[in-house]
């Protein structure tokens, strides 16, 4: 259970002005944001306090992966460092208040061919102005045999939603980056023993991650290793590891495998509509626009390199600012043509 508390209340809060926006009365919003995490609901703020009428569209539940982050340590304005789940309320509660509404339906597919754009969730069509899609990005798999067929039964990507399993039981974490190390130091609050599998000698983490990992005596490192398969019965009890340098093939006893090796863009729908690179992340100029004009994107799904909440947060920013820019350029729907360079639909 996600523990929603403020984990530290500065001053008695000053009463809030909420503004209420009816919706639309044509069905047609302004802008509808795809995504309810940190940069869906910062772009929801700004473009709340704009007077633009907004409809978040947050999946089956607002925050993202923030909402999976146990603690928050860089996000300005929380020296004391802030919970994942904690912050994604605040957010949401904040671009509430400015009248934006949310909805927990999870988008199925678009059609940016012509204004009003047409957004299809889980349960019902509609119709925007302009969107910004900031629907992020998913942990990537290994792909091993057994990795499929023990998830949600030992294997985990959330260390957060699932450490507390683990209380007095030994885990492995798969993965070298600044994820795999912050998860596996989390696991430690829970697990006995805790084992880094990276496929490398060298260690991708920043070095604070890496300089806590190290000082854990519950942690310990699997070098130059990789898994190669899931091994179970009813849950996990191990995992096959093999010495990328040797060829040595090891069988590692655990009780469960948590895997933090990168980031997928969540951008299957968008194939043929918008424009996206070699990874999959969505292209866009340093305005955030798309090839689509009225349709701007935010936060991870357009960002391999940060990830990072405050980064996702200020994209989210600018996306919004330009929707509203956009919308007093063209507030009626025969907006400009399709630039040249977005794909060919046909394609
Ligand atoms: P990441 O930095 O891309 O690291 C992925 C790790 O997985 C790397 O060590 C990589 O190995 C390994 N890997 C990738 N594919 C693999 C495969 N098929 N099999 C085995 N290992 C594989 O991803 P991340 O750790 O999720 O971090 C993502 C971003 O979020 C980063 O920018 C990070 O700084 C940020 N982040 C920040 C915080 C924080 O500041 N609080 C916390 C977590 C994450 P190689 O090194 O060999 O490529």
């Amino acid at each position: 259970m996600l523990d929603f508390k403020l984990s530290k209340p500065t001053a008695e809060p000053e009463p809030a002005e909420t503004f209420h926006i009816p919706e639309p009365a044509d069905g047609i919003y302004d802008l509808i944001i795809l995504g309810g995490g940190p940069s869906g609901m910062t772009a929801a703020i700004y473009a709340g306090r704009a007077a633009i009428k907004t409809l978040v569209l947050a999946g089956s539940m607002p925050g993202g992966q923030m909402s999976n982050t146990d603690t928050v340590e860089n996000f300005p304005g929380f020296p004391d460092s802030v919970k994942g789940a904690e912050l994604a309320m605040l957010f949401q509660r904040q671009a509430e208040r400015f009248g934006a509404r949310f909805a927990l339906e999870t988008v199925t597919a678009v059609d940016f061919s012509k204004r009003p754009f047409t957004i299809r969730t889980d349960m019902r069509e509609y119709k925007a102005r302009t969107v910004i899609v900031a629907t992020g990005a998913v942990p990537r798999l290994m792909g091993v045999p057994g990795e499929k067929t023990f998830f949600g039964r030992g294997v985990s990507t959330c260390a957060t939603c699932d450490a507390f399993f683990y209380r007095g039981k030994k885990v492995v974490v798969v993965g070298g980056g600044d994820s795999a190390l912050d998860e596996g130091i989390v696991l430690t609050r829970f697990a006995d023993q805790v084992t880094i599998i990276h496929r490398r000698d060298e260690l991708r983490a920043t070095k604070i991650y890496q300089e806590r990992a190290k000082a854990n005596p519950k942690i310990n490192f699997m070098l130059d290793s990789v898994v190669d398969e899931v091994l179970g019965d009813k849950t996990v009890t191990g995992v096959r590891v093999r010495n990328v340098k040797t060829g040595e093939t090891t069988v590692v006893d655990t009780d469960g495998v948590f895997v933090y090796i990168g980031m997928i863009p969540k951008t299957e729908m968008f194939k043929g509509q918008l424009e996206l690179d070699e990874w999959g992340y969505i292209s866009s100029d340093e305005n955030q626009n798309t090839c689509v004009p009225g349709v701007f994107v935010s936060g991870d799904v357009q960002d391999p390199y940060y990830r990072q909440v405050v980064v996702a947060a200020g994209t989210g920013a600018i996306a919004a600012m330009e929707a509203e820019k956009f919308l007093g350029e063209y507030p009626e729907l025969d907006g400009p043509e399709q630039l040249l360079y977005c794909p060919d639909p046909e394609k």
